[in-house]
């Protein structure tokens, strides 16, 4: 497989694909893996990304399986996909680089304070793969430490681009109102101009198949509404017009470990009752009220959490 430091994605031949590994050229930075389809045809440039946090697996497997059934000579535009972004995350099985203690989706463009490979992969990847793209949707999951209720969101700023794919991307997902955070990729695309989408799938570190495939069919109906595929006739376009989750996480103050007293998916008052929080003797150190009303979108999947560690989403 190649490795490159120059960008053959560029300069890709029409009614190909490209698969290798690129260097970015900066210290403690292994080479990111990179698929590129380029079609027969011109159109717009789609980028996926999966793997920023290097403990989600549904993304990354849905870059490979959206390739994996790619036809470049019947496509309209191109594809580039970074299935694990973080590859020194990934490789440590963590979800922050382990050099530099760094969030990947934090740092986006790369410009945002911290040095270091964290901070300079972000750099690569904004400039050398994100600035290419008319439309972005970034794949996560809860990873090890949360699971999340399927979610496939757009941002306040978005022109209705992104909110209308995201509601076209499967019945599975619930739309999804992602709240304004700087560094984070979707959220700087968004801001870079570029029709923005990121999801989320479960989490505990596992790969869920049905999360896989909802992604990878997702990514079919993204492909189909930037008119860069032809639908086949199995494939029913789905609007999901639901009222998204808005929201946003909550952080808990104190550690312990944390007995849920609500489902995902439930609908909660805000003060209502998340869970407890109890020391080792069994003594109870804190109640969980919600921060607001809303649907539980997300819970600890790691049951014994430290302060400031993210304790419910609900929106
Ligand atoms: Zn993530």
């Amino acid at each position: 497989m190649a490795t490159t430091a120059s960008r053959p994605w560029e300069e890709a031949e029409p009614g190909k694909i490209w698969r290798g590994w690129w260097q970015i050229g900066a210290a403690g930075v292994p080479a990111v893996p990179v698929l590129a389809a380029r079609g027969a045809r011109d159109g717009p440039t789609l980028v996926v990304t999966g793997g920023v946090h290097g403990d989600e697996y549904e993304g990354p497997a849905a870059v490979h399986a959206l390739f994996a059934g790619l036809e470049p000579a019947r496509l309209r535009g191109r594809v580039l996909g970074v299935p694990v972004a973080n590859m020194a995350a990934w490789q440590a099985r963590a979800r922050v680089t382990p050099a530099d203690g760094g969030n990947l989706n934090r740092v986006f463009p790369g410009d945002r304070g911290m040095e270091g490979p964290t901070r300079a992969l972000a750099e690569a990847i904004f400039e050398g793969l994100v600035r290419l793209a008319d439309a972005l949707v970034d794949l996560h999951s809860g990873g090890a430490a949360l699971v999340h209720l399927p979610l496939i969101g757009w941002y306040a700023g978005d022109d209705g681009r992104a909110e209308r794919l995201a509601r076209g991307f499967g019945a599975a997902l619930h739309p999804w109102l992602i709240p304004d955070a700087r560094g984070v990729l979707s959220y700087e695309a968004q801001r870079a101009g570029k029709v923005a989408l990121g999801a989320e799938w479960h989490g505990g570190a596992r790969l869920d198949p049905d999360g896989a495939a909802a992604y990878t069919a997702g990514l079919r109906s993204v492909l189909r509404g930037l008119e860069m595929i032809d639908g086949e006739a199995s494939e029913v376009q789905h609007v999901d017009a639901r009222r998204p989750i808005a929201g946003d996480y909550q952080e808990t103050p104190v550690g312990g470990l944390f007995v849920p007293s609500v489902l995902l998916a439930e609908r909660v008052a805000a003060g209502q009752a998340l869970g407890t929080l109890y020391d080792e003797v069994g003594v109870v150190v804190a109640e969980v009220p919600s921060a607001r009303e809303g649907i539980v979108a997300g819970l600890p999947h790691l049951a014994l959490l430290h302060a400031g560690d993210r304790v419910a989403y609900v929106g």
